[in-house]
């Protein structure tokens, strides 16, 4: 499958890198990991995602410049990052062939070739794994966007899927330049004073339910007006929430600009939040998860949520 996927790219001559809306470091990273790939191919490549304002502090990617928020006008292969549904891409179309790098356990394998890892720390991890098994060397930018991928899912090395093979793919990306502390940096240490007052609402109003096994927190838009912060700032709220002691779900109800609510759930030792956000149409991984729900009042989306924890704690 990986040497299959590079042959359609040798044979493709105009690329579309394209990740999640409201992208994370995995999304981005891998998606930029495999720009100065394809460009020392020859490649026509643009790099897409339909969000508007991208997270700032991943403005330090290689390429996140050169990011854009439309398609080109013609091209012949669409290569999908870390994204588990077609319609999160957030685009139209699906004329040209799909390669679909991801490591999310429910995609819905939407790609003529699928390159799904669910295994694997991050969709980064993917990247890596493709570019090892064809023997392509792994440009010095790429190793700063897989670096960057690898330490946004894992939590700098927290999670169940970090491993030794982990571990030696970082210690391999160091060696080809990455600074772990400047990544660190970029990543953690350049927080907005908006950002910071956000987070101080959302944990105003934290809940605890079902025997405080579950911590729920909401994020509405009048938040995001009052701070001047923008909806990716809110991205560690439901890791927060999670982070009590009591706690084996967190949950981070967020109001759209739509009014549709997002529910973004994490657990700690042993829900499949993932079981839990297919339920309701969505997806993601056993310990991080989310959807979009059918209601758009905080109360109902609670009450149906609740009920479907209940069953699981
Ligand atoms: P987050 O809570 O950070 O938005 O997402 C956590 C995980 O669940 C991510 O891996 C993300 O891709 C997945 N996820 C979140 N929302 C949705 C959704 O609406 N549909 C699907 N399929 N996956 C989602
Ligand atoms: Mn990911």
């Amino acid at each position: 499958m990986y040497k299959e996927a590079y042959e359609l790219i040798k044979n493709s001559k105009s690329i579309v890198l394209i990740s999640h809306v409201n992208p994370d470091g995995d999304a981005l990273g891998s998606s930029l990991a495999m720009l100065p790939v394809l460009k020392k191919m020859n490649k026509k490549v643009r790099v897409v995602n339909v969000t508007k304002d991208l997270p700032s502090n991943l403005d330090f990617l290689p390429g996140f410049k050169e990011v854009k928020r439309e398609l080109p006008k013609n091209y012949d292969l669409i290569i999908s990052f870390d994204c588990g549904s077609f319609d999160r891409l957030g685009i139209e179309t699906k004329e040209a062939k799909i390669i679909n790098f991801d490591h999310h356990i429910s995609n819905t394998r939407y790609g003529d070739i699928n390159l799904i890892e669910p295994d694997f720390s991050s969709t980064g991890e993917v990247v890596y794994k493709f570019l090892k098994k064809n023997c392509i060397e792994i440009p010095k930018e790429s190793a700063l966007c897989i670096y960057t991928a690898l330490v946004s899912d894992t939590g700098f090395f927290q999670y169940e899927s970090v491993n030794e093979r982990v571990f030696l793919m970082a210690s391999e990306l160091v060696k080809l330049g990455v600074e772990p502390d400047f990544v660190a940096k970029m990543l953690n240490e350049r927080e907005p004073l908006s950002k910071i007052r956000l987070i101080a609402k959302i944990l105003d109003t934290l809940t605890l339910y079902l025997d405080a096994k579950v911590a729920v927190v909401k994020l509405t838009q009048k938040m995001l007006k009052e701070t001047g912060a923008n909806i990716s700032h809110a991205e560690n709220a439901s890791n927060m929430a999670r982070s009590l002691a009591t706690v084996e779900v967190g949950v981070l109800l967020r109001e759209e600009e739509d009014g549709r609510i997002k529910v973004s759930l994490r657990s700690k030792n042993y829900v499949d939040v993932s079981k839990i956000a297919k339920m309701f149409g969505g997806g993601g991984h056993k310990r991080a998860a989310g959807f979009t729900s059918r209601y758009s009042e905080f109360e109902s989306v609670l009450k149906e949520l609740l009920e479907a924890l209940k069953k699981e704690l």
